[in-house]
């Protein structure tokens, strides 16, 4: 445990990582090659906290696009979080990693109901705790969920997993010349408008002081590097 920086962190994937090369729902590979990227930590007694998406089932906005009340959508998309994390809970069990769902819409039969102190228990226990669906209200996103939960709980840092290795000043996957950043302030994402984590979420994390972390979850044990203290992706900070 001495050899990491961080204790307690929170991880935000994005439900849609959870397809892999699939166009819908969840690839089995993909929990699998997650839970082999955690186990190191958590084997080592660092308190993982995780926040999934569900944007690889349906998303709020989506819906209402296609005529649906806006409110209606979103709750189907909490809803789609829930189904994520119980396919992750399912995962790290058969791997050897205590854990437990607790869901921000109350859903006894079968996750418990989020309450914070009871999050921070399962977290002193060793428990990988994964908080779903999002913050349980509409026209919310589950980033800004994962920023509520980090502040909440007192992680360390916010680390959000995305397809790209960190916060580039465009889109590299559209330009070959993006320049990547090391570190980059809240403000400067906020005016620079990047689409790091929606806005909301950003202020949240400025406002409470959460760094938030960047990087891309593609193996070789850079969650486990990461929380050592290796610079990886990129982190934004005040
Ligand atoms: N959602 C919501 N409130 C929340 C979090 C999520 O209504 O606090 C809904 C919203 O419709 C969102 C969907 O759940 O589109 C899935 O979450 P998100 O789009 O953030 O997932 P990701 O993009 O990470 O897969």
């Amino acid at each position: 445990m001495s050899d990491y920086k961080y204790k307690r962190v929170l991880l935000k994937l994005s439900g849609e990582a959870l397809m892999g090369n699939n166009d819908f729902g969840i690839d089995p590979e993909v929990p699998q090659k997650i839970a082999d990227e955690l186990k190191p930590a958590y084997d080592a007694g660092l308190e993982i906290a995780v926040v999934v998406g569900g944007g690889n089932i349906f998303r709020g906005l989506s819906g209402a696009a296609a005529g649906m009340d806006r409110a209606q959508g979103d709750n189907m998309g909490m809803l789609a979080t829930v189904i994520n994390s119980l396919a992750l809970q399912d995962t790290f069990e058969r791997n050897g990693m205590m854990c437990r769902v607790m869901s921000a819409i109350e859903m006894h039969q079968v996750s418990e109901t989020y309450i914070r102190r009871r999050a921070i228990r399962h977290l002193e226990k060793g428990r990988i705790t994964i908080f779903a669906a999002g913050t349980g209200n509409p026209y919310f996103t589950t980033d800004t969920a994962a920023a509520l939960r980090a502040c909440e709980i007192g992680a360390e840092v916010l680390m959000k997993a995305t397809k790209v290795d960190g916060i580039y000043d465009c889109d590299p996957v559209k330009n070959p010349d993006a320049v990547k950043f090391d570190k980059i302030s809240y403000r400067e994402v906020l005016r620079r408008n990047l689409h790091v984590m929606d806005a909301t979420a950003t202020a949240l994390c400025q406002d409470n002081h959460m760094p938030i972390m960047v990087f891309n979850l593609d193996g070789d044990g850079i969650f486990d590097r990461a929380l050592r203290g290796e610079s990886v992706g990129t982190t934004v900070v005040e």
